[in-house]
């Protein structure tokens, strides 16, 4: 045993949505854990996020729903919908922990298993070692737990998307919905998120030449301007006026479905959640739901079998039972969680392939598989992720 390394009962890999998400779904549990984030402090890049009715009963167990839903406007016509600023979010979350629960500079370079106990140990990289009981991987698409897991590397749509808010001082007066304008392979949306504050986003190709606008704001508004200069005046002023602070680019990565289907999602006490385990296209608006749903699913699991892990893990046999009950409240989550994700892939694949590709005939056989295959167009909201 390395004598130097640092003992710790849960440690969770990001400190995104999902990582947050998680923290905090263990602490209303009475379950400590420590989230490590690679970045200095809070990120929340991508301006808003929309969070539909399955979000926000997912939100009600983490108890945060209420203080969110004052922030943002309910939109029209698709249950409880609001869109909100993603700053708004991370915050709510981190804000009920414990202090000292999130460590920022701490990234995890690589995982191993200790040869007697199977528990993880990680390798940081300020060169410390941490051995801990469980580790929860919330660490986003290019997860090095997904990586350690022996899942594939997440793969990437030939689009990208761009995202900002305009600013109206004196109110921007759009109607409370989300408003979708598809031009071939360019779709835009509008939302607003509260009477003076609008989120839009933007959906197009990804060419060779925008790879260089990644981190460049002005860059990034003149190719977003230079995409949608056929839509209605209205969308491109709303370009026009964003605040270029807020403007990111992202590329689309996506986990395929069929590798949700049959993914190896726990490997001792380590597992996965958000999108290190499933990440997808925007277009359904529900990755960053689907994992704060994770956390409420995996807390209710490692909590239904464990009372207290640290109490537990106080010698070598108890260690032995220890790792099989977490080990049976991974595989418990996992099974929860495989079929729904499954799902919201499937849709969110397909329509990534719709955008992406040229082909009338390609288009014309996703549409017909979206169509016959697929539930009614909203059956995504309507999932409940259960009780904390
Ligand atoms: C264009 C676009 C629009 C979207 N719109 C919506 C929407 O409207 N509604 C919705 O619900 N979802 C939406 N999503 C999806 C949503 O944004 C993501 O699902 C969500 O942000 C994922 O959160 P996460 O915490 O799993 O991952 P991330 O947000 O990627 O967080 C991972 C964290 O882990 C940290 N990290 C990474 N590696 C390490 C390491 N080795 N050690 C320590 N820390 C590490 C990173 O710094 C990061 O903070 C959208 C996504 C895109 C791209």
């Amino acid at each position: 045993m390395d004598a130097a390394a640092e003992e710790l009962d849960i440690v969770i890999a990001g400190g995104g949505i999902s990582g947050l998400a998680t923290a905090l779904a263990l602490h209303r549990k009475g379950i400590r854990s420590v989230v490590m984030e690679r970045s200095e402090a809070l990120r929340a890049t991508g301006a808003g996020i929309a969070i539909l009715t399955n979000g926000w009963r997912a939100l009600e167990e983490l108890g945060v729903a209420s203080k969110l839903r004052q922030t943002a406007l309910l939109v029209q016509g698709i249950g409880e919908a609001r869109c909100l600023k993603r700053s708004d979010l991370i915050k709510a979350l981190a804000e009920d922990l414990p202090p000292g629960t999130i460590r920022f500079g701490c990234q995890i370079l690589s995982i191993k298993l200790d040869d007697l106990s199977y528990f993880p140990i990680l390798q940081l990289s300020n060169g410390k070692l941490v051995r801990s009981k469980i580790l929860i991987g919330c660490d986003g698409a290019n997860s090095v737990v997904a990586d350690f897991l022996g899942l594939k590397p997440t793969k990437v749509f030939p689009l990208c998307a761009v995202r900002g808010y305009a600013n109206y001082p004196h109110g921007h007066g759009f109607s409370t919905d989300l408003v979708r304008l598809r031009k071939g392979n360019v779709m835009s949306g509008r939302v607003p998120i509260d009477n003076n504050l609008a989120f839009w986003f933007v959906v197009q190709r990804l060419y060779p030449r925008d790879s260089k606008a990644f981190k460049d704001p002005e860059l990034i508004k003149e190719l977003c301007l230079e995409s949608i200069k056929d839509f209605p005046r209205e969308r491109i002023e709303l370009i026009k006026n964003c605040d270029l602070n807020s403007l990111s680019l992202t590329t689309l990565r996506y986990r395929a479905p069929w590798e949700i289907l049959l993914g190896r999602f726990r490997n001792g006490c380590v597992t996965v959640a958000g999108d290190a385990m499933h990440v997808m296209g925007p277009f359904l608006g529900q990755g960053g739901s689907a994992g704060i749903e994770d956390a409420v699913v995996l807390a209710r699991c490692l909590s239904q079998k464990m009372n207290s892990v640290g109490q537990l893990a106080s010698n070598a046999s108890e260690d032995h039972i220890l790792w099989q009950q977490i080990g049976e409240a991974m595989d418990q989550y996992v099974k929860e969680r495989r079929m729904r994700l499954v799902w919201m892939s499937t849709q969110t694949y397909l329509t990534g392939k719709l955008l992406g590709t040229s082909s009338m005939f390609v288009k014309l056989c996703i549409l017909m598989v979206l169509v016959l295959v697929l539930p009614s167009p909203l059956y995504h909201t309507r999932y409940h992720c259960g009780r904390l």
